[in-house]
């Protein structure tokens, strides 16, 4: 059994049927799992105080194993881990130290089906989904066996998160409760190409189920273009969902009504998505919507952006009314930028 798959409420049921135990037993297990990082020591923990068997028992029976760490490798502070998993497949995730807090970027796919051409996943194609106790592992990875603070948490990894929501939303679940490692929500954002279903189905989510504040998850959009033309050869999910429809799921969602709820990112490629048009077409695209710019500039390869190319497109983002930020492209020698985790063996 994989305990970092269940929430604590599940937990507590598990405790029930397993145990004859209640709340108290699964929440003092949930608890002593995300703040030690393991079911060691879990005699110790006062809910287990006078009954150091039980403890006993559930160690035995719910063992449990990070995936095996491949290796890591490094630009300054930046650290890219590549993960084997148990129960098969490999993924990447992204240690960056910030200013004060520090960011891990998460996989939620081994490889991806969306086919982006300016992406390194995409050539792996989608090998499988990750259960969330493996997108939770990652995290335990970073935060215990290697000792690193997290704050926030972007899906920015491998994968489409929204091709595999339900698994996404119970590890969200899982990182964001108050007796476990309390990440807050508005912490965490969920990365998209622009799956339309996926949105929906998210929509619904926060609607059925507003206890949960989803609404406080960022959305960050991959765009790329504000052309379909041009969209679609670069990002096939634009066939299926093209601009004017995405436009319509995000205006469903309450993200793209409040400050700081949505973020389209934009790699700016030299000669293919940089021009005046593509930057009117883009301020056009994101009328009706409460929203950010991350901009970030394409690696490596002649179509690579100058510095004076990424700022002119910046102040016509800037001009156009648009918060925008540059980004730096941490990571990218390590091929650890947005896009560009792949596996190599
Ligand atoms: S950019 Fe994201 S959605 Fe597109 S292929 Fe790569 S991992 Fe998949």
């Amino acid at each position: 059994m994989d305990i970092l798959n269940y929430r604590s409420t599940e937990l507590t049921t598990l405790m029930a049927e397993r145990y004859g135990k209640g709340q108290w037993h699964g929440e003092g297990l949930f608890s002593h799992l995300y703040k030690e990082g393991s079911l060691k020591g879990l005699e110790r923990h006062e809910t287990f105080l006078a009954n150091a068997d039980l403890a006993g028992r559930i160690q035995d029976d719910w063992a449990f194993e990070l995936p095996q760490l491949v290796r890591e490798q490094k630009e300054g502070d930046t650290i890219k881990a590549l993960l084997n998993y148990p129960s098969g497949g490999s993924s990447e995730s992204v240690f960056i130290p910030m200013h004060g807090h520090n960011t891990l970027c998460l996989s939620s796919q081994v490889g991806c089906a969306r086919g982006c051409t300016f992406c390194r996943t995409a050539k792996m194609g989608l090998v499988r989904n990750l259960k969330a106790g493996e997108i939770v592992a990652q995290v335990m990875h970073h935060r215990f066996r290697e000792g690193r603070e997290i704050r926030n948490i972007v899906f920015m990894g491998m994968g489409e998160p929204f091709d595999n929501l339900d698994e996404v939303i119970r590890a969200v679940d899982i990182l964001s409760h108050p007796h476990g490692l309390a990440l807050l929500k508005r912490h965490i954002s969920l990365s998209t190409c622009g799956q339309g279903e996926g949105l929906e189905q998210f929509g619904k989510l926060i609607r059925e189920r507003p206890e949960e504040a989803y609404q406080t998850l960022r959305i960050a959009v991959s765009l790329n273009a504000a052309d379909n033309e041009k969209r679609s050869k670069m990002m096939p999910v634009n066939r299926l969902w093209p601009l004017e429809q995405l436009k319509l799921c995000l205006q469903k969602l309450p993200q793209s009504k409040r400050k700081d709820g949505l973020y389209f990112e934009y790699v700016l490629i030299k000669g293919v998505n940089d021009s005046r048009e593509d930057a009117d077409n883009f301020l056009r695209f994101m009328d009706g919507l409460v929203c950010k710019v991350n901009l970030i500039p394409l690696h490596g390869g002649e179509n690579t952006p100058a510095r004076d190319d990424m700022d002119r497109f910046h102040r016509w983002i800037r001009e156009g009314g648009r918060e925008c930020r540059t980004r730096k492209s941490k990571g990218k020698d390590i091929l650890a930028a947005c896009g560009q985790l792949a596996v190599e063996t």
